[in-house]
């Protein structure tokens, strides 16, 4: 599925709960582990492949064409890990906050540090509609919070500083004019 990226306006909305969990929400989740996958990415949120609901999937494992992880940490033993979540909400946030590196795949080639909660719980159905909660740490608590901010409209970079922000659109609005020119 093609990836939607800024400025589209539904990243900016704020999704609406799935009610029922069937066979369409398991072909949906699937289909976005594939996307997320191919992207590579460590997360995706359904608005970022055009569906306004509250689905995001995730998968922090060390993997080939993942910037964030050198060489040697990719081995071929290492099996992925996907977490599929329907109806995600935050029910702890820590304290203690951490700050790293983010991207996202809706914003290309853009990357700024972002400071967080360092650990999170976080509840959700599963694709079988049975309910779980995970405590969450490092990556993976990063991740989780990056794509619920998704789904409820948020993007990474609405949690820089103005300036920085700023920044970062004129960027994104360059990049695009330059796009635009060449085709
Ligand atoms: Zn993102």
């Amino acid at each position: 599925m093609k990836i939607i990226t800024l400025p589209d306006p539904i990243l900016k909305k704020k999704c609406t709960p799935v009610k029922e969990v069937n066979d369409e929400t398991k072909k949906l989740l699937d289909d976005m582990l594939k996307t997320m996958y191919e992207a590579p990415g460590i997360g995706l949120a359904a608005p970022q492949i055009g569906i306004s609901k509250r689905l995001i999937v995730l998968d922090v494992s060390p993997r080939k064409g993942l910037k964030r992880y050198q060489e040697e940490e990719v081995k071929e033993e290492i099996k992925p890990n996907p977490i599929q979540m329907i109806n995600p909400e935050i029910t702890f946030i820590s304290q203690d906050k951490n700050t790293d590196e983010e991207g996202c795949l809706s914003i290309p080639g853009i990357m700024a540090n972002v400071t967080r909660p360092s650990s999170c719980k976080v509840k959700y159905l599963d694709k079988n509609g049975e309910s779980k909660e995970i405590h969450a740490n490092g990556l993976l608590a990063r991740c989780i919070q990056h794509e619920l901010d998704h789904i409820n409209g948020i993007l990474f970079i609405d949690h820089l500083s103005k300036t920085k922000k700023d920044i970062i659109l004129r960027k994104i609005k360059k990049q695009q004019k330059e796009k635009e020119q060449t085709t």
